[in-house]
């Protein structure tokens, strides 16, 4: 318990020192973005902000617990007075109706972290499958997306159409290790700028052969046309392009997400996003990611690790 609430303290303090928010409940940690002198923006870490989150209505249960036995006094289960996170509630009352463990000897919710602990020590994740959280990720690479998208259990991915989007909103995405070099940083910010020009110049281009009537690049549909312009113009962005999406996942498959990728070994960017995720969850559900334990390296950054791995 010692052990939970010192995690806690340091989890919260390093959100807070992220620029961590909570506004209506939903957690936030935003990435402020710059531009190079000829006004190419760029961002220099990820923006994470929680879009979804479970709302769970135990009240719901009521006509259901008032079908069995008085003797069992199951309909008390929901007037269990201890209030849980959301997401720890729909994933404990998932594991209860399993063995109809809402008798007065069933687990309150005082209890819930134990209960919690029983199930991710023993690698029964599956009730974790119930909760499900969104966000908005930006400030994220394609390469780092690239990562991302090869989790395929239990999540779900929306993510910028290079194809439909125009130059409008082109942004790119500083590592870590070129923002404290000056020379690294000149040369990103030239490369930034180059690739912007780069690809204006190749949609220029393009839209002049089309309208030339280049058969591989006319199309019926204005959408379409622009589509045959920008997929072709968008093989010359680089992987520090910025790559924003939409991101689901639900409580098993953040976890496995975390533990892979805020791990010592992964890749640095995608670490201090899967930091940011966890942190944000964490903030949410102190519970069911409880367990989890920060870590930082020599150059300062951190990792996130627990001892019941893969639930
Ligand atoms: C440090 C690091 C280095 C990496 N290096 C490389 C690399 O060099 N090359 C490369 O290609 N990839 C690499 N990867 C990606 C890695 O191999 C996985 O593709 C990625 O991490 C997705 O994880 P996962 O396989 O656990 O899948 P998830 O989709 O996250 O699935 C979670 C779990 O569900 C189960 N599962 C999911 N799908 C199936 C299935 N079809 N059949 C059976 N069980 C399933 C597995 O138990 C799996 O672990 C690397 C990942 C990391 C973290």
């Amino acid at each position: 318990m010692e052990t939970t609430e010192r995690n806690t303290g340091r989890t919260q303090r390093l959100f807070e020192e992220l620029g961590g928010t909570v506004t209506d409940g939903f957690p936030a940690i935003h990435s402020p973005v710059h531009h190079t002198e000829a006004g190419t923006p760029y961002l220099k870490r990820p923006g994470v902000v929680v879009l979804a989150r479970p709302q769970t209505n135990v009240a719901g249960l009521k006509g259901f617990l008032k079908g069995f036995d008085p003797g069992l006094r199951f309909p008390e289960y929901i007037d269990d007075p201890t209030e849980l996170p959301d997401s720890t509630q729909l994933c404990k009352t998932a594991g209860q109706v399993c063995y109809a463990s809402f008798g007065p000897r069933r687990t309150t919710n005082e209890n819930a972290a134990a209960y919690i602990e029983r199930l991710t020590s023993a690698g029964h994740g599956s009730v974790l499958e119930h909760a499900s959280f969104s966000f908005l990720l930006y400030g994220i690479s394609r390469s780092v997306t690239h990562e991302l998208v090869r989790h395929r259990a239990g999540v779900g991915f929306s993510q910028i159409s290079q194809r439909y989007v125009s130059g409008a909103v082109l942004r790119f995405v500083e590592r870590p290790e070129y923002q404290e070099d000056e020379e690294l940083h000149r040369l990103f910010e030239e490369r930034a700028d180059r690739a912007a020009a780069g690809y204006e110049e190749m949609a220029e281009r393009l839209l002049d052969r089309q309208e030339g009537g280049a058969s591989m690049l006319t199309a019926d549909h204005k959408t379409d046309a622009r589509k045959k312009v920008q997929q072709t113009a968008r093989s010359l962005l680089p992987n520090e392009t910025e790559a924003p999406m939409v991101f689901t996942g639900n409580v098993r498959a953040l976890r496995h997400i975390i533990e892979m990728r805020a791990d010592a070994h992964a890749e640095s960017e995608i670490r201090n996003l899967a930091l940011r995720i966890f942190l944000c969850l964490r903030t949410l559900d102190p519970i069911l990611f409880g367990d989890y334990e920060l870590g930082e390296l020599p150059d300062g950054t951190y990792t996130v690790s627990t001892r019941y791995r893969k639930a």
